[in-house]
């Protein structure tokens, strides 16, 4: 898969591949490529041969668990007589992207929102269901809009609605808009939010598998696990399973931000390093070196200059202490203060904890107190203990992913960058790390 003249793996564009196509969002330049045939491959076999199908490609969850979404599917009762058989299904596409650092499924949506409206179908029709949804993100309204208007093209096209294609199978398709909080991107948050109420997550299990949506089996799956869909229908499990590693199979979106040159989506396969991302990204800015990053958004433990050469797949960079998470990789060099950063990202959780559980509500405020007084040079003795101990106190105590996220990047940035913290005690990080080299291009 190596480019012998530069020595970097050739990016390998499906998802991306029609992003700079005249109108690419348009059901007409969609179609033009392909787009939609993949619904009369699946409609000739069974539904559960379209589980198989997935399940033998190996796609993992691409929101940042990495559970594999064959298996997922495969939880949804199909006997009427079994446990929930008899109850609807529903299909919820995750599309409440909000992770810092990531972003990937916006631009997916802006560029071809036909491949996740394709790849819905395809899902819906693996586990039975006759309703679906795609939960988007509030913010993104210009998002809502291009979804609105490719669902409504493929409801005239015959592509949604009764009778697909003249297969018998019926889908309804509802995009709903959020409300803007990150905690309803938590699928069992998500699920309250769309059934009317404050998104707050649920205890698990259930699993949505089993009660979800209206306590009926739901699969919500993220956005670009789904739109990965249509390719594997059209192309076979062979064809995905040969891109990636082993375990990790498939290509990716990385989502590359901060000091480098030319920030923006890069579709590689799973198991590319950042060395080579970074090369594709144009480098490093120039006369400045990598100090740190985080290989899946700010939830992700940090990982440093170091790990330039981890694989970017689930094992390798759980190996290397951290989480591949959504593939956000934020660079930051040796102009930015470590303390400000992580103080920026636990503002952020502080502000997003929903409230329903107390270490994470409580002691979200506190690390934004501790981590304040340190970024300003009033750091007590003590402080940087005070530090781990608060995130001990979170970390696997919390009633959801958000409080255990919050932790990872101060545990992290203190166990490679302890002397920054610790000079928090008598010197404010913009003294020893001016904004303005940070910033300045
Ligand atoms: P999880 O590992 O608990 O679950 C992953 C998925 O597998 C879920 O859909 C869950 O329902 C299903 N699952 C797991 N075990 C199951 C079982 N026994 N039976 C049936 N279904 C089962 O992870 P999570 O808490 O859902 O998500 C955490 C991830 O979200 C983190 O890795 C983080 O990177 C990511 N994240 C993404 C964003 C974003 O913007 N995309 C934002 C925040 C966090
Ligand atoms: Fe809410 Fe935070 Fe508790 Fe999750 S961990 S339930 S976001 S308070």
């Amino acid at each position: 898969m190596t480019d012998a003249s530069t020595n970097v793996p050739p990016l390998t564009p499906v998802l991306t591949d029609n992003w700079d196509a005249d109108r690419s969002w348009s059901l007409e330049s969609y179609a033009g490529r392909g787009g939609y045939e993949a619904l009369d491959v699946a409609f000739a076999m069974a539904p559960g041969e379209v589980i198989d199908l997935v399940k033998d490609a190996g796609l993992r969850g691409r929101g940042g668990a990495g559970f594999p979404t064959g298996m997922k599917w495969g939880f949804i009762p199909q006997d009427p007589d079994a446990l929930g058989g008899d109850r609807p299904k529903y299909l919820v596409v995750n599309a409440d992207e909000s992770e810092p650092g990531t972003c990937k499924d916006v631009p997916l949506m802006m560029a071809s929102p036909h491949t996740l409206v394709e790849g819905v179908i395809l899902a819906a029709y693996a586990i039975r269901a006759h309703h679906a949804f795609i939960y988007v993100r509030g913010e993104v309204l210009h998002v809502v809009r291009r979804l609105q208007h490719a669902v409504t093209e493929a409801y005239l096209a015959g592509h949604l609605g009764a009778d697909i294609h003249g297969s018998g199978y019926d889908l309804e398709l509802v995009v709903h808009a959020g409300a803007g909080a990150y905690i309803c991107g938590e699928e069992t948050a998500l699920l309250d939010s769309l059934e009317g109420r404050r998104g707050q997550p649920r205890l698990r299990p259930p699993f949505p598998a089993v009660a979800g949506l209206y306590a009926s089996p739901t699969v919500i799956n993220n956005v670009e696990s789904i739109a990965s869909v249509p390719a594997i229908v059209r192309n076979g499990s062979e064809w995905f399973g040969s891109l990636g590693t082993e375990k990790s199979k498939g290509f990716v979106i990385y989502s590359l931000s901060g000091h480098v040159r030319n920030p923006g989506q890069y579709e590689a396969p799973l198991g590319i390093t950042l060395r080579e991302l970074i090369e594709l990204a144009g480098g490093v800015r120039e006369g400045h070196r990598l100090k740190f990053w985080t290989p899946g958004g700010s939830s992700t433990p940090l990982l440093t200059a170091e790990h330039l050469d981890v694989p970017l797949d689930y094992e390798s960079v759980g190996a290397a202490g951290s989480m591949l998470g959504t593939r956000a990789l934020q660079i930051f060099d040796e102009t930015v203060s470590v303390v400000r950063c992580v103080l920026r990202w636990t503002e952020f959780y502080q502000h997003e904890s929903c409230g329903k559980c107390t270490p994470c509500r409580e002691g979200t405020w506190w690390l934004v107190q501790t981590l304040t007084r340190i970024d300003e040079g009033r750091g007590e003795e003590g402080d940087v203990e005070k530090l781990l101990d608060l995130c001990d106190n979170i970390l696997g105590r919390s009633f959801c992913a958000l409080g255990d996220g919050a932790t990872s990047p101060i545990t992290s940035a203190i166990a490679y960058f302890r002397e920054e913290f610790e000079a928090g005690m008598h010197t404010p990080s913009r003294e020893l790390f001016p904004p303005a080299a940070s910033t300045a291009y």
